[in-house]
């Protein structure tokens, strides 16, 4: 019998497949990316309108606003071991920048 945890798994692989397969020719504006309903990431995300893959992201680092645009590719091969590499993960240009803004330091 076909349970639900079944058809997310079918689902899944096959969304999979399409974005694989997908030469992401339709590609949106920026737009809000969301981890529930009403609560931003912090990222603005292009997305493909075929496959709904996410294409590219950006940001502006809190501390000195620098815009930083990533391809979803390099995001996701950003590493949690590396401290410059996963503070970009969550959206600062390196570790020096986290460090200032979780001090709360302005830089003019
Ligand atoms: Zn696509
Ligand atoms: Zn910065």
């Amino acid at each position: 019998m076909e349970t639900a945890k079944k058809l997310k798994e079918k689902y899944e692989k096959e969304l999979k497949e399409l974005q694989e397969d997908c030469k992401h020719e339709d590609i949106s504006d920026w737009l809000t990316e969301e981890w529930a309903p009403a609560h931003s990431t912090g990222w603005l995300v292009k997305s493909c309108n075929i496959c709904w893959k996410i294409i590219q992201r950006k940001t502006s680092c809190p501390t000195c606003k620098k815009e930083i645009v990533l391809n979803e590719d390099e995001f996701k091969s950003l590493g949690y071991s590396d401290e410059d590499e996963n503070t970009l993960r969550q959206g600062y240009c390196n570790k020096k920048c986290f460090i200032k803004w979780s001090q709360g330091i302005e830089i003019e």
